[in-house]
């Protein structure tokens, strides 16, 4: 599993972590790539650093965290931000969907494939 990967990988920034939740794998790259940048910031700074929760919120990425600086709580955003066009499920271009097509149905960042093959529609 992708999630138990990044935890083995980075036993620092992960010391206090509690959860993924609901995290689909499309959006592990954009996790690898922030823990390799927080990682590394970590080791030349001496930064305290951990990450507490990830999670999927209406569709969107959520990361809960401790001991930011300016730069992890700015790469964190981008990585957030990245979460709002990228498919949950496959990594491709994907935009925020729901159930029923109204933001009271539930909500998934989804490509166009994945949306139909879970027939969620634009909103
Ligand atoms: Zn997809």
């Amino acid at each position: 599993m992708r999630a138990n990967k990044l935890i083995e990988l980075y036993p620092d920034i992960f010391k206090d972590f509690e959860s993924f939740n609901n995290i689909g794998d499309g959006w592990f790259s954009i996790l690898e790539h922030l823990c390799s940048a927080v990682s590394l910031h970590c080791k030349e700074t001496n930064l305290d650093f951990s990450f507490l929760r990830m999670q999927n919120k209406f569709g969107t990425l959520i990361i809960e965290r401790r001991g930011d600086d300016s730069f992890t709580h700015m790469v964190n955003r981008f990585a957030e931000r990245l979460s709002f066009k990228t498919c949950e499920q496959c990594g491709k271009k994907g935009m925020l969907h729901s159930s029923n097509g109204t933001q009271f149905g539930k909500q998934a960042t989804l490509c166009e494939f994945d949306a139909l093959q879970k027939l969620y529609r634009k909103i």
